[in-house]
């Protein structure tokens, strides 16, 4: 994500009345991080902690997620993901820009054509939070984005090619769009007889939930295909009682629903940490998917853990929690054919 457009961040359009509050809720988010420290009783350590040097990429944080972190916790596990930290500046060797090969991999504008039979398409390049490990914090989507342009694009690509049978929204985060836009894509592909299915990735309905309204829901409820949600949830305590409505109003929807996660240093890298988050996406209706470990970009390098520690930790979810809660250790690799399991 570029630096510019982090620190303007356009937010959703503003074509639907109706939505005024998620949308407001939206712009409320906090963006100072003097702001969220005091939010959270850290005023004190503001100095201390706080890079003293712009790391390029701002804070931003939907209000209601501050609500879910620990007050007066400076090792809070939800702080930790969205405080600007120093050590994002150091530089670190194997921490680049295009970690995972996403450059070369597109094909038509925010078309992504990595793997057989699904295209992911970025959809936007907006979020309602910028996560500090995210690669996003360095991808030029500027012009990139397949819903620019009415989605021309990447409708046509999506048409032509055959193999295609699944559509992925991912971005940026897709339900940052308006559901007018993504109403804007499914019609247009709704006679397309290859496309069988449509994936959602998505943190919205964690770091927002109430970006989950009437509208969105019979948007879901009257598409044509089955759809797999896929959240983006990393700790248990992320998962509150607003959260766990989002997600039944999605299984209502008629979605399936499936949640990646990131392995990350002093955040969720415990077996007890890993074990509540799988317990808890299950209270939800929510089954856990990916682990990711971390993608190497500049400026993520203190999060990530070691892979014979990612694969003690995943050994011991297996000892301790039934198989269909042990998530998939994988890591994105460029130019492999699928996610690299570990
Ligand atoms: C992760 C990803 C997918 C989906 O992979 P699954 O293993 O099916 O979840 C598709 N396309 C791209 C470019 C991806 O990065
Ligand atoms: S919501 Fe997802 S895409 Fe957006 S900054 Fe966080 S991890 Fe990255």
């Amino acid at each position: 994500m570029p630096a510019a457009h982090a620190g303007r961040d356009p937010g959703p359009g503003t074509r639907d009345a109706q939505n005024q509050d998620w949308r407001r809720l939206w712009r409320e988010a906090v963006t100072d991080p003097r702001e969220l420290l005091a939010l959270v009783g850290l005023q004190d350590l503001a100095e201390n902690i706080l890079p003293r040097l712009d790391t390029g990429f701002a804070l931003r944080v939907p209000r209601s997620f501050v609500a879910r972190m620990r007050a007066g916790d400076a090792r809070d596990p939800l702080l930790l993901q969205v405080l600007p930290q120093a050590a994002e500046l150091e530089a670190v060797p194997g921490f680049g820009l295009d970690a995972v090969g996403d450059l070369e991999a597109r094909t038509a504008r925010g078309v992504l054509h990595k793997y057989h039979g699904r295209a992911l398409l970025v959809a936007t390049g907006s979020c309602a939070v910028n996560c500090r490990y995210c690669f996003r914090r360095h991808f030029p989507y500027g012009e990139e984005t397949a819903a620019a342009n009415r989605w021309h694009e990447a409708i046509e690509h999506l048409r032509a090619d055959t193999s295609i049978e699944e559509v992925i929204l991912s971005g940026g985060d897709p339900l940052s769009l308006s559901t007018a836009k993504l109403a804007e894509l499914t019609r247009a592909l709704a006679d397309v007889a290859h496309i069988r299915r449509l994936r959602i990735h998505t943190r919205l309905p964690i770091v927002l939930p109430e970006r989950i309204d009437a509208e969105f829901t019979a948007w879901l409820r009257g598409l044509r295909w089955p759809v797999a949600i896929v959240l983006h949830a990393n700790h248990a305590n992320e998962l509150d009682a607003s959260v766990a409505a989002a997600c039944a109003l999605l299984r209502e929807a008629g979605a399936t629903l499936l949640n990646q996660s990131v392995l990350l240093r002093a955040i969720n890298d415990s077996a007890d940490a890993l074990a509540a988050l799988s317990k808890r996406l299950f209270d939800c209706g929510v089954l856990p998917y990916y682990l990711h470990q971390l993608d190497r970009v500049a400026g993520a390098a203190h999060f990530a853990v070691d892979d014979d520690a990612a694969c003690a930790l995943v050994d011991t979810l297996r000892v301790r929690l039934p198989g269909y809660l042990v998530p998939r250790l994988v890591r994105e690799i460029a130019h492999e054919a699928h996610k690299v399991p570990l």
